[in-house]
């Protein structure tokens, strides 16, 4: 006797059809599993059993060959467990499902429920593009699958609500898809910073070109409190964008409320993070930090208490804003389109050039402390700021900075031109501007270009920091609401790029 059932694996973010087939004949009673099945595969069929035996079904005393086709995949996760046990139940006469539509997707758990899976919206997307359209899914996966728009979900809390569904005994609701939210609320604000203008200043920057920020300063200069705060003054996600943060969260099992993520993420990992963590890995490997913070901000706090290989992964993501993980048994791709901000004091004591406390640090301990930050690292950040500790004067002001929805307004509007500016680009924010297309966008008149040799001879710079500064120009331009870049937004932005040469040397 045989039968079979569909259901899907994921390598990465990407879905595999897996066909179970099943195949029943007289003999000892047992079960063989084939086909490359990883970890949970292979225990699936102790769930299975003891599941389909507490649903009240009985489990079939003969000699069953399951096989997942096709055989060179190698399958892994829980959700193959609904489509096993689907397969063993319609070797039954009474539960026909033989060209049965359905993706089966679902964890057994002993006594018949069906339990959440890692990974639900990415297998409905890619069994989407492979032409299937209805999905049998845990009851407690319904709103990130229900976000795909032209399928049928059908939610499931049990194993027996599955097969009195095929039988026609009971109807399932379908779940339907939640809309598209753009209006999106925020606990933090940046109302809530006291003074700090250039700090403010140099995360609108930011904000509106998608560039690295770093932040050096004393404790108390508020950069954390800062970098917290540099989410809302982004734009929600468009459906793209969120679709793709959606899939990677899926994948990590960090779905919260289930539902679309609409606004960029922020990820703060700990400086005793290590650099799987960071870049993702494992067995089967999965997403890290810079892919969890995928069209939204990885922020790295006390940036010299890193270990100092940790931030050196970053530099290749950082470029290719993707990366590849290789391992013996599979070789995946995860985006990592991010952007950094950093944050460090400027020496151990956390007080050199403090205004109000006294350094403790030798001259050797803060070049010690600094150095762990490369200068390949340092080059790929755009913008570096020192900041100072707020006065007494600012803190005990009762004026309120700018909230955090007047600035997004601004944000909004230089995001909107560079849309426009690069409309027939594969780049999408001035941050990004290549090499080749420098002149073209960010045209310097006669007093500009002085100004920036000058500068570029004082600092030593580098001739990337050089097309650095003639990006941010582009954005402080944009800000200003001005087609052409003057010796303002020149000088503005070689300020952003004279903190590195003033710590790190040249
Ligand atoms: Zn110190």
């Amino acid at each position: 006797m045989y039968t079979s059932t569909k259901t899907c694996s994921l390598t990465g973010l990407n879905g595999h059809e897996v066909q179970v087939e099943l195949d029943m004949s007289n003999g000892l009673p047992k079960v063989i599993l084939i086909g490359l099945a990883e970890g949970a595969v292979r225990e699936s069929i102790e769930r299975v059993r003891s599941a389909i035996k507490n649903s009240g079904y009985s489990f079939p005393r003969k000699k069953i060959t399951i096989n997942l086709a096709p055989a060179d995949l190698r399958k892994d996760g829980t959700q193959l467990d609904l489509a096993i046990a689907m397969a063993i139940l319609s070797l039954d006469e009474e539960l026909d499902i033989s060209d049965n539509p359905f993706i089966y997707l679902g964890e057994l758990s002993l006594d018949g429920k069906v339990n959440k899976i890692a990974g639900a919206l990415p297998m409905v997307i890619s069994m989407r593009e492979k032409g299937f359209r209805k999905f049998i899914v845990p009851y407690e996966n319904r709103k990130e699958c229900s976000i795909i728009s032209d399928v049928e979900i059908y939610p499931v809390k049990t194993l027996e609500e599955v097969v009195e569904f095929l039988q026609q005994k009971i109807e399932i609701e379908r779940s339907v898809g939640e809309f598209f939210r753009e209006k999106v609320e925020y606990e933090l604000d940046f109302s809530d910073i006291k003074g700090q203008e250039n700090l403010k200043r140099a995360m609108e920057i930011a904000a509106c070109s998608k560039s690295n920020i770093l932040i050096i300063g004393s404790p108390g200069s508020g950069k954390t409190m800062a970098a917290k705060r540099f989410p809302t003054i982004l734009p929600p996600l468009d459906f793209e964008e969120a679709i793709e943060v959606t899939k990677i969260y899926s994948i990590s099992g960090l779905l919260e409320n289930n539902s679309l993520i609409t606004i960029p993420p922020f990820r703060s990992p700990h400086h005793t993070a290590s650099a799987v963590s960071l870049i993702g890995g494992g067995r089967i490997p999965k997403p890290g930090e810079i892919s969890l913070a995928h069209n939204g901000i990885l922020f790295l706090d006390e940036l010299p208490e890193f270990s100092k290989s940790v931030l050196e992964v970053l530099r290749q993501p950082m470029e290719s804003k993707e990366i590849n993980i290789s391992r013996a048994n599979a070789n995946v791709k995860y985006p990592a389109d991010f952007q950094l901000i950093c944050a460090l004091n400027p020496c151990p004591c956390g007080y050199h050039n403090s205004k109000n406390h006294e350094c403790t640090c030798s001259p050797y301990e803060i070049s010690r402390y600094l150095s762990k930050i490369s200068h390949p690292l340092l080059d790929r950040i755009d913008l570096h700021l020192e900041v100072d500790e707020v006065d007494y004067k600012e803190i005990s002001s009762d004026r309120n900075g700018e909230s955090s929805s007047d600035i997004r307004k601004r944000v909004k509007l230089v995001r909107e031109i560079q849309k426009d500016r690069f409309k027939d680009k594969t780049y999408k924010y001035n941050s990004e501007i290549p090499e080749k297309d420098l002149k073209k966008f960010c045209k310097l008149d006669e007093k500009s270009k002085k100004i920036l040799e000058f500068a570029f001879k004082k600092y030593s710079m580098s001739a990337r920091t050089y097309n650095k500064i003639l990006k941010t120009a582009r954005t402080v331009a944009d800000l200003d609401g001005k087609e052409n870049i003057s010796e303002d937004h020149i000088l503005e932005s070689i300020q952003y790029r004279s903190v590195d040469t003033k710590f790190w040397g040249a």
